[in-house]
């Protein structure tokens, strides 16, 4: 991912060397090439805009300086934008200061929700944590299966609805699932919940009733960088929708141009928290959005 943005930026700021003081025609030039580089990475028009007026007017007032020549500054301040749509600072899950915490997992089907569940449960083990993976997608009927294995892989329990009970209510299974945390003494539930392959009312709707029903106190946007410039859209009907305090990023393995990365962020306002990058347990990270900058401007 972000290859072509990468090169893109890097040939812009050659271009750039050996100069001893950026005139106007410069910084338009150099402007106009990063925003060429940014809508071919699929960046969402809206972000390009801002990004672009902060470079340019930056650039415009940045002082000349011993320790810098002209190209430096202006990768430092290409490089500081981006860590500012990438979402600033690391953003790390909030705990509940009484357990168990809850984490909701939402976003369309096929965004690695479930995978995902994997993941974070293997990583919340890490941190010294005793997750408990809660079934709630019962639309898909493969759903609690797959959480089942994925459970199993990353060693943790999983809270599903008996066999044999009928389709099942999401709702009370996430409801139920709190009870059951609390009493066995899990720190940390996490619960998948059902997607659609597109935004659909009904699916919004139960979201929101297991939202309501288990209170998270994280509810994360899960959303795979290869959709591109939907991704945008998406995140902003479950935004309205749901509501969620960060994002985690799929599928960054894949040749995703990134704009979904850089976009997402900036539009909802909320961070990426996660970044996932392939299909074992362990392909899987705290987002750091400096590590991410740095290595677009490599
Ligand atoms: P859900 O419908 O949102 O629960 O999505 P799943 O967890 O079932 O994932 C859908 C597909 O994407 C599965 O085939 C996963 O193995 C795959 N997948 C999930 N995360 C990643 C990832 O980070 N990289 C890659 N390459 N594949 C992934």
């Amino acid at each position: 991912m972000f290859a072509t943005l990468s090169d893109r930026l890097t040939a812009t700021f050659k271009t750039l060397r050996g100069k001893g003081r950026l005139s106007e025609a410069d910084i338009d030039a150099t402007a106009r090439e990063i925003r060429i580089a940014l809508l071919e990475a699929d960046v969402a028009l809206p972000v390009v805009k801002e990004f672009i007026a902060a470079v340019k007017e930056r650039a415009r007032g940045a002082e000349v300086s011993q320790a810098l020549n002209p190209a430096q500054q202006v990768i430092k301040i290409v490089n500081e934008e981006l860590v500012q749509i990438l979402g600033g600072e690391t953003r790390r899950i909030r705990f509940a200061k009484q357990p168990p915490s809850v984490i909701m997992l939402a976003g369309l089907q096929g965004a690695g929700k479930t995978t995902l569940a994997g993941k974070l449960a293997l990583w919340l083990r890490e941190q010294g944590k005793q997750p408990l993976l809660v079934a709630a997608d019962l639309q898909r009927p493969n759903a609690v299966n797959q959480l089942q294995v994925v459970g199993e892989r990353a060693g943790v329990a999983v809270f599903a609805p008996e066999p044999g009970n009928g389709v099942g209510d999401p709702i009370a299974v996430a409801r139920d699932s709190i009870d059951h945390a609390r009493s066995k003494l899990y720190d940390v539930v996490v619960v998948d919940t059902a997607g659609r392959l597109g935004v659909d009312a009904e699916m919004m709707q139960q979201a929101a009733d297991i939202r309501d029903a288990v209170k998270p106190d994280e509810t994360l946007f899960v959303v795979d960088a290869m959709i591109g410039q939907d991704a945008v859209t998406t995140a902003n009907a479950f935004l309205e929708g749901v509501g969620f305090d960060g994002v985690v990023l799929t599928k960054l393995d894949g040749d995703a141009r990134g704009g979904a990365a850089l976009s997402v962020a900036s539009v909802t306002g909320r961070p990426v928290m996660f970044a996932s990058a392939g299909e074992k347990l362990t392909d899987f990270d705290v987002f750091h959005p400096e590590r991410m900058a740095s290595r677009i401007l490599d």
